[in-house]
């Protein structure tokens, strides 16, 4: 009833940290693209987890490989083998073309993580000055909310009052490799950059950015790291979002959907060349590698290779942005993205991203508000052209009210 609603969100609000500004919705079901909440309420789920859930709600495949394993063993820690280990690394780094993969938990965990291996690589491989190393960082980034990570952003919510700060980064305008260019120096070990900038608002770079980053860091001995946490494992339609500007980086963060939507599952992909630098504890994660998170991103990486998941995403995709240029001027004042991904700027004259977000909830799709006027759409791979087009009615319809 509208009575449990408010008698959880106000217990949610007395008992939790308010570090969230949550919709007024308290979810109890999902499916599909579909979530219930506890009034009985369906909602079209247009965010899918900042793309967790790019394989749906409860993918019966990725429920089937998690419920085999429950039955299993859930967890040894690293300091034994489990035998989902193996057959899960194999495969998600032939998935990604690399040797090696770095088990982690959350993305900001896996990014954390590339950053201590480019450091020591700068050092041990390179021949930076011990101490010296720095990585050249984006301008808008967002790779998670650690002390290190939040160092180098610019968001100042997310930067201020949390000092003091980590240091050795070089931020430069994203999409702009001469700024890259004349940042990098001799103590240069890594460029970590989005390939495509999710937080940011679904920010597309310029078609020669990565191409030119690739080279700068192939000339300059510098190690090329793309977070594709948000962007990679079908967002775009491909595997990688970095295969749309036809370039390998040396080494992949990825998160949110390996984990399939049903636990936290994140990792750095690299070949031998550069995990190599690590060795017994010098780096370790309790939960990283547990039996039950391995079934789950074997499964994840089969679905990618052998589901009809990126075919699905690229024909979403292209539906998505053929009816939202279609409101460009109608509420909208731009659109950016690619494949089922994309950031909608409402005309801040006409309405906030939050107050668009509450009419899409009273209209029953869910949708997340960035930067003040900027709405993120990252419906499920799985979504059907019906439902595209009905929450994309809804969301015409609002734009059409203001
Ligand atoms: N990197 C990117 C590009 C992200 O979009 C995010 C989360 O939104 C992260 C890292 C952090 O992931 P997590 O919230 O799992 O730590």
């Amino acid at each position: 009833s509208a009575d449990s609603v408010s008698e959880h969100i106000a217990a949610a609000t007395a008992h939790s940290a308010h570090n969230y500004k949550p919709l007024p919705v308290v979810l109890a079901e999902g499916e599909g693209a579909w979530v219930t909440d506890v009034t009985g309420r369906r909602y079209l789920d247009f965010l899918a987890g900042y793309s967790a859930l790019n394989f749906g709600h409860r993918n019966p495949e990725l429920l089937g490989a998690a419920q085999r394993q429950l039955e299993r063993l859930t967890l040894t820690s690293r300091a034994f083998h489990n035998d989902q280990f193996a057959p899960y690394v194999r495969a998600l780094a032939r998935l990604v073309g690399k040797d090696q993969v770095l088990p982690m938990n959350t993305g900001v965990e896996a990014v954390e993580s590339a950053i201590k291996v480019a450091r020591k690589w700068g050092y041990e491989v390179k021949g930076v000055p011990e101490g010296a190393a720095t990585i050249v960082v984006a301008g808008g980034n967002f790779h998670g909310r650690t002390t290190t990570v939040i160092s180098f952003s610019q968001d100042a919510d997310a930067y201020t009052g949390f000092g003091p700060y980590t240091p050795g980064f070089r931020v430069v305008p994203y999409g702009d490799a001469d700024a890259v260019a004349e940042a990098i120096d001799e103590t240069t070990a890594a460029v970590l950059v989005e390939p495509i900038q999710g937080e940011a608002g679904v920010v597309v770079p310029p078609t020669d950015y990565l191409p030119r980053l690739r080279d700068l860091c192939d000339q300059r001995r510098i190690l090329l790291i793309a977070d594709e946490v948000q962007s990679g494992l079908g967002r775009t339609g491909t595997v990688l979002a970095c295969e749309h500007a036809g370039i390998e980086a040396d080494a992949y963060v990825l998160g949110k959907a390996l984990g399939g939507g049903i636990l936290p599952v994140s990792a750095v992909v690299a070949d031998s060349d550069v995990l190599g630098v690590l060795q017994p504890g010098q780096h370790g994660s309790t939960f990283g590698g547990n039996p039950l998170a391995c079934a789950v991103g074997r499964e994840v990486v089969r679905l990618l290779e052998e589901g009809p998941y990126l075919a699905d995403a690229r024909r979403l995709g292209e539906k998505l942005h053929a009816r939202v240029q279609g409101f460009l001027g109608r509420g909208l004042v731009a659109v950016r993205g690619l494949g089922p991904w994309a950031g909608l700027d409402v005309d801040p004259a006409l309405a906030t991203g939050r107050q668009l977000c509450e009419r899409l909830a009273e209209r029953g799709v869910l949708v997340k508000d960035t930067h003040g006027s900027t709405i993120r759409l990252s419906p499920p791979l799985t979504l059907s052209a019906e439902d595209l087009d009905w929450g994309l009615d809804q969301i015409e319809s609002v734009l059409t009210e203001l």
